[in-house]
């Protein structure tokens, strides 16, 4: 089982101006924190955190590839993801997320753990939201990669659809006119 432990950072460690954290993602990493829109994958994150005053800095590139299901045949697919983003990250008095800005609780972790002296940061779930956000709205495979067995019911199924669309069409008014003497 792979411990989330290594992603949480106590922002009042850091020495440096810049730190940067380097983190390889597997299946493990997705397991473990059971997400429900990507489960497999393996990927690079890089993190770059900057002492700013009065607030870090965040900048996380990530590179790799996740296993999604395709939206046309549903079997899995690899998705080459490369993303960017940049969060703020103040400490105070609770935990809150706003737009880009996080707040991480002084002396807490994000369970609320009395942590004397820390600040600690979870950077898994912004890792994950990132690559989440990464992955295109639509993600097939490649043309004629696809389940074969899946795309033959597709195709009946689009041809079942156009059939329908025909018998939609707007009834003939002369048939509504009679159809209206019926009811009379
Ligand atoms: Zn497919």
């Amino acid at each position: 089982m792979c411990s989330l432990e290594r992603f949480k950072i106590d922002l009042k460690s850091l020495i440096d101006e810049t730190t940067v954290l380097d983190f390889d993602l597997d299946d493990q990493f997705f397991a473990a924190l059971d997400g429900s829109e990507v489960r497999q994958g393996t990927l690079h994150a890089s993190v770059s955190i900057r002492k700013a005053t009065g607030f870090f800095e965040l900048q996380f590139h990530i590179e790799g590839t996740v296993t999604v299901a395709c939206d046309r045949c549903l079997d899995d697919m690899d998705q080459p993801i490369a993303a960017d983003n940049r969060f703020i990250v103040k400490i105070g008095t609770a935990y809150s997320e706003e737009d880009d800005v996080i707040t991480v609780s002084d002396g807490e972790d994000s369970g609320c753990r009395r942590l004397e002296g820390k600040a600690i940061l979870d950077t898994s779930w912004l890792i994950y939201e990132t690559i989440v956000l990464a992955i295109p709205i639509k993600h097939v495979h490649a043309p004629g990669k696809c389940n074969p067995a899946m795309s033959k019911v597709l195709e009946e199924l689009s041809a079942d659809r156009s059939s329908d669309v025909a018998s939609d069409q707007p009834v003939d008014p002369r048939w509504s006119a009679l159809l209206k003497l019926k009811d009379k």
